[in-house]
């Protein structure tokens, strides 16, 4: 298990407030009196839930982190637990939010974020982070412009740090292609287009959706004929070459997936289709991406050198300019050697 740790990772599908440690967890329940106690145990994840449950998770999370501070706290202690997993690169992603009742905005909420970004980049752990401003389905559009419009303001002021824009929510509130000119304004600011598709049955709307088309897939579980989706979808996805963002615990845990030998993952990498591993929401999931990396390799057979191939590979894919990229590349090339 050293070996999947030591692997230099980037990570590239990772909602903050889902990767929220048990530790930072308990630190800010400790915060709040008012919060049900039971949270442990819901937190207590690993075993089966359904994408409901996984939701009513969320909600009992935002109570948490419904202040700038919280904010502040819960990002920077995830870039540091995935800096400790050796993750090298890292896109966050999250979802601007108000809080009434702390006078918390959307802008103070995004400028908390990014400003634990910008110090944790001061700081001396190995790891460039992004950011993706989120785009909740379960809102409007007009509330879905006003993501896109904070991105691109932040894009500017931050010179790039804000990289793209997620969709993402419950899949099954809503259609996601009332959402288009949506991803199409974002995409004339220079913002990626990270899209949750086809997480559920729901081939019209991934076609739709598919037309932009989204620079990078989250899930995709349900493209294939065989799990609610067409084989027109998956002609369209393998000849454009999307990369699948592919969170296998989550998947198991949220039963959109019977279990790790069913998962598609084995469908689109025996296609040589792009893969890239991610652990979606670490905390709520218990899970860390060497992990992650670990199950894949134990359930599909992967070697060590496929292995290491598969965490390579998932460099062509980040949303940041090409000098970031070759950096990456070429760390991880050195340190190839160095271990054999
Ligand atoms: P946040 O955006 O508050 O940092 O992270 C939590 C949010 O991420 C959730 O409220 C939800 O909108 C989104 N999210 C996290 N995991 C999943 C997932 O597996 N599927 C979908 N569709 N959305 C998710």
């Amino acid at each position: 298990e050293k070996f999947f740790k030591k692997l230099p990772k980037v990570e590239l599908h990772a909602h903050i407030n889902g990767s929220i440690s048990e530790d930072t967890m308990a630190t800010l329940v400790a915060r709040k009196q008012a919060v049900d106690q039971d949270w442990r145990l819901m937190y207590r994840k690993g075993e089966s839930d359904t994408l409901e449950g996984v939701f009513k998770m969320f909600k009992l999370i935002h109570q948490i982190t419904d202040n700038t501070d919280a904010v502040y706290k819960v990002t920077y202690d995830v870039i540091h637990e995935f800096a400790a997993d050796n993750v090298k690169y890292l896109e966050l992603r999250t979802t601007p939010r108000a809080e009434p009742g702390t006078g918390m905005t959307k802008t103070a909420y995004v400028e908390a974020v990014i400003q634990a970004i910008q110090d944790c980049a001061l700081e001396d752990i190995d790891i460039i982070v992004r950011l993706i401003l989120a785009i909740d389905r379960r809102h409007s559009v007009s509330v879905a412009m006003e993501t896109v419009n904070l991105a691109a303001e932040y894009r500017k002021k931050t010179e790039g740090l804000v990289v793209g824009v997620d969709f993402s929510g419950d899949p099954s509130v809503g259609d996601g292609s009332d959402f288009i000119p949506v991803f199409e304004e974002a995409r004339r600011h220079g913002l990626k287009l990270a899209l949750h598709l086809a997480e559920v049955p729901a081939p019209d709307e991934t076609w739709k959706l598919l037309q932009l088309p989204p620079d990078r897939i989250g899930h995709g579980t349900c493209l294939q004929p065989e799990v609610g989706g067409t084989q027109q979808l998956v002609d369209f996805v393998t000849a454009k070459r999307i990369p699948l963002e592919l969170c296998l615990t989550s998947n198991i845990v949220g039963r959109t997936v019977p279990d790790y030998d069913n998962h598609h993952f084995l469908f689109w990498y025996d296609r040589r289709h792009p893969c890239i591993v991610c652990t979606d929401d670490k905390g709520v999931f218990s899970t860390t991406l060497s992990n992650e990396y670990s199950v894949a390799a134990d359930t599909f057979n992967l070697s060590r050198d496929q292995v290491w191939q598969l965490s390579l590979d998932s460099i062509d894919h980040l949303f940041s300019d090409d000098e970031v990229k070759r950096k990456l590349r070429h760390k991880e090339r050195k340190l190839t050697r160095s271990t054999g």
